[in-house]
């Protein structure tokens, strides 16, 4: 269902990405884990063209994104086809990004209005019920400023789904917000795990990675180090690049 192999990213001369290769299955949960700094936002901004790869190829649910010649140059699927491609993915960050001169029913349904050109009276509905799934149902017509930051990032969330994607992308969904606004956020996407969404997840939520992913993937320095099942990777690492960066979380 995604497929991204020999993901090569340079900035300027900083290579970020030295030859990525994940192979994502329909309902699989992945947790990316690794140091500051070793590529885990890269990686999934390359995966849905917020960044551009040097090197390599994606493919998104059978179809080709972006793929590199054998002369060595990367080519992207066209316009409007690359953009049908990326919006099989929703994403997920660190900072909620919520349109703050919007409700929070309005938030969730501008994007399937616009770009999809969905009709209000079928995505209201549909946005009710997220709304309900992320225990948000009450909040449906109050502005972001009024929510508390695990209430808008369950907002994000909601947001993403709004879009319906096959693929969920979260990069450190958690990590800006107090620790017990955590509980409450992880619990929304522990839900989704349980309705079998496809979704990579960067988090530094050991727990969460050890109960909810079917594969933790430990990344350094632009590399795959290590993968496995979480009893595996936590129980008995091999790497001890894996080693060290567990003993220090
Ligand atoms: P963290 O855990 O801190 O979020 P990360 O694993 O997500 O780290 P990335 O954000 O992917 O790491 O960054 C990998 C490297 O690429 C870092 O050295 C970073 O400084 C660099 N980098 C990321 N984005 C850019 C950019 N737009 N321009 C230049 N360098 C960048
Ligand atoms: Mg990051």
């Amino acid at each position: 269902m995604i497929s991204a192999s020999n993901i090569h990213k340079r900035f300027n001369n900083l290579e970020v990405l030295k030859g990525i290769s994940l192979a994502v299955n329909k309902g699989e949960v992945i947790a990316i884990i690794g140091p500051s700094g070793s590529g885990k936002s890269t990686f999934l901004r390359c995966l849905n063209r917020l960044e551009t790869i040097d090197e390599g190829s994606i493919e998104i649910e059978g179809e080709i994104l972006a793929d590199t010649d054998a002369a060595g140059k990367v080519h992207y699927a066209p316009e409007p086809a690359a953009r049908r491609i990326c919006r099989k993915m929703g994403m997920v960050f660190q900072q909620f990004n919520l349109f703050p001169h919007l409700t929070v029913l309005e938030n969730l349904i501008e994007a399937p209005l616009t770009v999809k050109g969905v009709k209000r009276e079928d995505i209201v509905p549909q946005a009710e019920e997220l709304l309900l799934k992320v225990g948000l149902a009450e909040k449906r017509d109050v502005y972001p400023s009024r929510l508390s930051g695990g209430q808008k990032q369950r907002v994000a969330i909601a947001r993403a789904l709004a879009m319906n994607p096959d693929i969920m992308l979260f990069d450190e969904p958690t990590s800006a917000l107090d620790p017990e606004l955590t509980g409450e956020v992880l619990k929304a996407m522990r839900r989704l795990a349980e309705e079998h969404m496809t979704m990579i997840v960067v988090t530094h939520e050991m727990a969460f990675a050890r109960e909810v992913a079917n594969r933790v993937i430990f990344m350094d320095a632009g590399e795959i180090v290590e993968q496995g099942t979480p009893a595996d990777v936590f129980g008995s690492p091999v790497h001890a690049r894996t080693k060290a960066f567990l003993n220090r979380v």
